[in-house]
């Protein structure tokens, strides 16, 4: 893939979680992937919205959402949504795996803490 690629639908999704907030044991509300090269990362409404850091910090400006049932793209360069290629399997995090998530690490109060 060249640098300037935004979407790459041939590389399948980093996990089936927030990267970062696996990393730093943090949980997330909704998931976005990363269309240039698969990152997962949190929505803008989590507490920690790493779908956006990661946009800007590697200038991949495009996501598809990681929610079940859930198709669209959204284009950060331009605020907008997108029209996108079908991308790498899978589509979406697993069912059983709750909204917000991961299981065991959302605070009881967590709609306080959402953007
Ligand atoms: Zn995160
Ligand atoms: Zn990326």
């Amino acid at each position: 893939m060249s640098d300037d690629t935004v979407i790459d639908p041939e590389v399948p999704p980093s996990g089936t979680g927030c990267v970062e907030c696996e990393e730093s044991g943090g949980w997330w509300f909704h998931l976005r992937r990363c269309a240039a090269c698969g990152h997962i990362g949190c929505c803008d409404s989590s507490p920690s919205q790493h779908a956006l850091h990661h946009a800007m910090d590697q200038r991949h400006p495009v996501v598809r959402s990681f929610e079940p049932g859930e198709d669209w793209f959204w284009d950060y360069a331009t605020n907008d949504y997108l029209d996108g290629p079908t991308l790498a399997p899978p589509d979406a995090h697993p069912l059983d795996q709750p909204a917000p998530g991961p299981a065991g690490r959302v605070p009881a109060e967590w709609r306080r803490q959402l953007h």
